[in-house]
């Protein structure tokens, strides 16, 4: 029997995200905080492991809402962000647009529920190309917009007159992904949530420390939460999740220090990689740093020999290689690796 001929075209063609588990003594590829909370989590006694999780994930939701200033009925809460991105096309359907190069997950999603795509280059600042995005607006007339600010992979915010002009121009909705605001020193775009109905506002707990809960969430108009609310899956956040995030976010200081030590390092690590002859840092608000260089599969793979492992953008970014801020020893480490292997 051949099971690829049974499969849906759209899926068929799909190449599934690139997250392998590769052995290594300093992990700087995926994005995420070096510093976790396991000594501060105390799981309640009570936690019933027979019973589903509490559907609405109430607590949580009510941490998070005090947190951000905004009503619960404003979030929805998602398995990671991925699963919003998911949950978001289902609910509004494509054309789905978005810059390149950026997170691989919204062409992938978008691609998987047999949506048409839109892909529309970024300039060569990495910032939005404003007229090329409101003429393909007014031509597709895209169901959903997203624009990751700051951008993975390149680190930088989009100019917020741009955003705004696209959200203005557009009468499908569009998604302001804040994976990495917190390490942004920038407004959110929070503070426009009542000025425009079609505006989402996603964030996630990923890169601050607490990835293996697996928890993004949006903020939005009631109406849309209603409406997405819809298709989420029920008990999509696990009662152990929900009881560590909330425990974590307890303690709002802790985790303000930690994203803080990590834009110090961030803004070091730039100062000593400009140092270095034959590599070209680009300025990040993010938690990494893509930086072009000569030879980027030769340095990708002799770093990894040197047992530290960052992401390779070579294939979205000609020339670039993308570094996770760890600790300062593990930066330290890369950097000495890095000096060594390009000299
Ligand atoms: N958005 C962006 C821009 C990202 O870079 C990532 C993680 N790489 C995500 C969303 C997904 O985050 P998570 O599913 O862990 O919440």
């Amino acid at each position: 029997m051949n099971i690829k001929k049974l499969v849906k075209k759209n899926v068929s063609l799909l190449r599934a995200y690139n997250a392998k588990d590769i052995p290594c003594r300093i992990k700087l590829d995926a994005n995420e905080s070096p510093y976790g909370f396991n000594d501060e989590l105390k799981l309640p006694d009570g936690l019933d492991i027979n019973r589903y999780p509490d559907p609405e994930a109430g607590i949580l939701k009510k941490s998070l809402a005090k947190n951000l200033g905004v009503k619960q009925e404003n979030i929805l809460l998602g398995n990671g962000s991925d699963e919003l991105i998911s949950y978001l096309t289902t609910t509004f359907g494509g054309p789905v647009l978005y810059p390149v190069p950026t997170f691989s997950m919204y062409g992938i999603i978008s691609q998987a529920l047999g949506e048409k795509k839109i892909e529309i280059p970024l300039d060569d600042n990495f910032d939005l190309d404003t007229k090329a995005v409101l003429s393909a607006v007014r031509k597709e007339k895209p169901g959903l917009i997203f624009l990751s600010s700051p951008n993975n992979p390149t680190g930088n915010c989009f100019s917020t007159d741009r955003i705004l002009k696209i959200i203005k121009a557009s009468k499908g909705i569009v998604v302001v992904d804040e994976a990495y605001q917190p390490f942004a020193g920038e407004k959110s775009f929070l503070r426009f949530l009542g000025d425009y109905r079609n505006l989402v506002i996603m964030r996630t707990l990923s890169k601050i420390g607490l990835a293996a809960l697996r928890l993004g969430f949006m903020i939005a108009d009631p109406e849309i939460i209603g409406e997405v609310n819809k298709v989420r899956l029920p008990f999509n956040i696990n009662s152990l999740s929900q009881a560590a995030a909330v425990e974590v976010l307890k303690n709002k200081k802790r985790l303000n220090t930690s994203v803080r030590r990590i834009v110090s390092e961030r803004n070091r690590m730039l100062k000593q990689m400009e140092g270095i002859k034959g590599i070209r840092p680009f300025q990040s608000k993010a938690n990494f740093i893509l930086f072009r260089v000569a030879n980027p599969d030769g340095v990708y793979r002799a770093l990894l020999k040197n047992g530290i492992l960052i992401r390779n953008t070579h294939y979205m970014i000609k020339g670039c290689l993308r570094v996770t801020i760890g600790k300062p020893d593990e930066n330290g480490a890369f950097l000495e690796a890095l000096r060594r292997i390009t000299s």
